[in-house]
């Protein structure tokens, strides 16, 4: 996809959530907002993935590891083929396959169940060890909130990132400024971010989203 279709769709994919929340009058809009433009990038242009093989072997993994944002994921694998789009329309009910939380045995498309924040680091590097085990070139894909910053464990799954060079890891931190209770520099205090990742050994980007 070139720039302009791939910001359609990421404005597409905001409608979705849009949609979706609305007529289930439950969810979490913001969080998938912030995340849209991330997303879209991943599933419409860098992710090696097929809709119709979603469990090859060699695919590219996602990890969203602020589950909460799924909305936004679940229109992604909507829009790419996973399942048809009119079943974002039964998001949050029971049974559903769309579940308030990425729930991966239910869902085709998803990588890992999450929502319990702080997992995701940790779970990337299992899959991304796996692959260098199983002499795949795949890559994986993590998105963690800001907020999420809190959580020791996923400091511990940086450290041991670095420690085992795990170079197919590429971990997103959506730093949108809140988490649930106001804004993070209020609540959690994690800035400055990036000098904190690179002391744990990790190539940093910085990207005006
Ligand atoms: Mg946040």
């Amino acid at each position: 996809m070139d720039l302009e279709a791939l910001h359609a769709m990421s404005l597409q994919l905001r409608r979705d959530v849009v949609e979706m929340v609305y007529r289930t009058k439950d969810g979490h809009p913001s969080p998938s907002f912030s995340v849209a433009d991330i997303i879209t990038a991943l599933y419409f242009e860098v992710m090696n993935i097929d809709p119709s093989n979603p469990g090859k072997s060699d695919r590219d993994r996602f990890v969203l590891s602020k589950g909460h944002a799924c909305p936004v994921l679940y229109a992604a694998l909507a829009r790419r083929g996973y399942f048809p789009v009119d079943d974002l329309y039964t998001l949050r009910y029971l049974h559903s396959k769309l579940q308030g939380h990425p729930y991966a045995p239910k869902t085709k498309g998803l990588d890992a169940t999450t929502g319990s924040l702080g997992n995701g680091v940790s779970i990337g590097l299992g899959m991304a060890l796996a692959a260098r085990i199983q002499k795949q070139a795949n890559r994986v894909y993590v998105i963690t909130g800001d907020g999420e910053l809190g959580e020791g464990m996923l400091w511990e799954a940086a450290m041991a990132a670095s420690h085992q060079k795990a170079a197919n890891l590429t971990v997103f931190i959506d730093n949108n400024n809140y988490q649930s209770g106001g804004t993070v520099d209020e609540i959690s205090g994690p800035y400055p971010i990036e000098d904190k990742w690179k002391a744990f050994g990790w190539h940093t980007q910085s990207i005006d989203g």
